[in-house]
């Protein structure tokens, strides 16, 4: 666990909350030392993060060092191995779940390119969804929520994010605009209330306008209750969400963790400060630009 020399690193208890408006310390989604390759190719190499319910994360980072694979990580995706490290939530260890008991734990993540499902409306979609993650113990086959109830509910949620009833109608994600995918994730999270949420990217593609409302909504639907990690270049979607940590992720480590400033700084400055102060984990980043830049 030592961190390699001349890559200074946090350690975990610099991840102390420095805000006073987190709801439960012992609910905690907990990543130390996570190694995770994609391919047979090492990509992260020993992530430490803490997080709390309540409290606000920003990830920011170049494209290609390890972001998206670290949510892939975190929800269980079978191409992102586990090599080494570990994953729990308050205190249970995620890596046993599956994907699916990982959602019904309270783990939930927006995709980056969420994936269309051609045939199955966006309406029967929630509600499957909300129904499993609700009742953990539901078996395939068994009863739904009722109709009535996640209709009122679908249709407040919908209200809430200002988004037209037509839309639950719709195919999942088969044709939708940028704008509208990241809606519909942000639905999807307003259903399901997860414990701990994961924000790939939920501002790309979109407009000025949008990415406020999207600010917004996540802030209304997260509030304090949520543990939010979002994953963004910009600082507007941060906007809403002021983070109360902001984590620099470069060659598949995290290699600094401030506060709000850290995140406006990346946002206008660039990554030539952060490559420069880690030049080690930069080395490995340009490796990894490589590799992707191959494919
Ligand atoms: P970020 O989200 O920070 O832009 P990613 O986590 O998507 O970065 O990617 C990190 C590295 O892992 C890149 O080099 C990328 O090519 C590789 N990678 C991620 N996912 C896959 C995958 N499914 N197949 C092959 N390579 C992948
Ligand atoms: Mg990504």
């Amino acid at each position: 666990m030592a961190p390699g020399a001349g890559t200074p690193r946090l350690s975990l208890e610099s991840n102390t909350p420095i805000t006073d408006h987190f709801i439960d310390m012992s609910e905690t989604l907990k990543i130390s030392d996570l190694h995770v390759a994609v391919e047979g190719k090492p990509i992260l190499r020993g992530v430490n993060l803490a997080i709390n319910r309540g409290e606000v994360h920003a990830l920011m980072g170049p494209n290609g060092s390890g972001k998206s694979t670290l949510g892939n990580a975190i929800m269980g995706h079978p191409n992102y191995e586990v090599t080494d490290g570990s994953i729990t939530l308050n205190g249970e260890d995620v890596l046993a779940m599956d994907a699916s008991e990982r959602a019904r734990a309270g783990i939930f993540m927006a995709f980056q390119r969420p994936m269309a499902i051609p045939g199955v409306k966006m309406a029967e979609f929630l509600r499957h969804a909300t129904t499993n993650v609700r009742n953990p113990r539901r078996r395939e086959g068994e009863e739904l929520i009722p109709m009535r109830q996640f209709r009122k509910e679908l249709t407040e949620k919908m209200d809430q994010l200002r988004m037209d009833v037509d839309f639950a109608r719709r195919y999942v994600n088969d044709g939708f605009s940028g704008g509208e995918m990241k809606r519909a994730e942000i639905l999807q999270m307003a259903m399901l209330r997860p414990k701990f949420a994961i924000l790939d990217e939920t501002d790309s593609g979109l407009d000025v306008d949008a990415v406020k409302l999207a600010s917004q909504s996540i802030a209304e639907i997260g509030g304090s209750e949520m543990g939010i990690l979002i994953i963004t270049h910009h600082d507007k979607l941060l906007d809403y969400n002021t983070p109360d940590f902001t984590h620099v992720m470069l060659g598949g480590r995290i290699v600094e963790t401030g506060g709000v400033e850290l995140a406006r700084e990346l946002y206008t400055e660039g990554y030539d400060r952060i490559r420069a102060a880690y030049p080690e984990a930069a080395a490995l980043d340009a490796e990894m630009q490589q590799a992707t830049a191959a494919v």
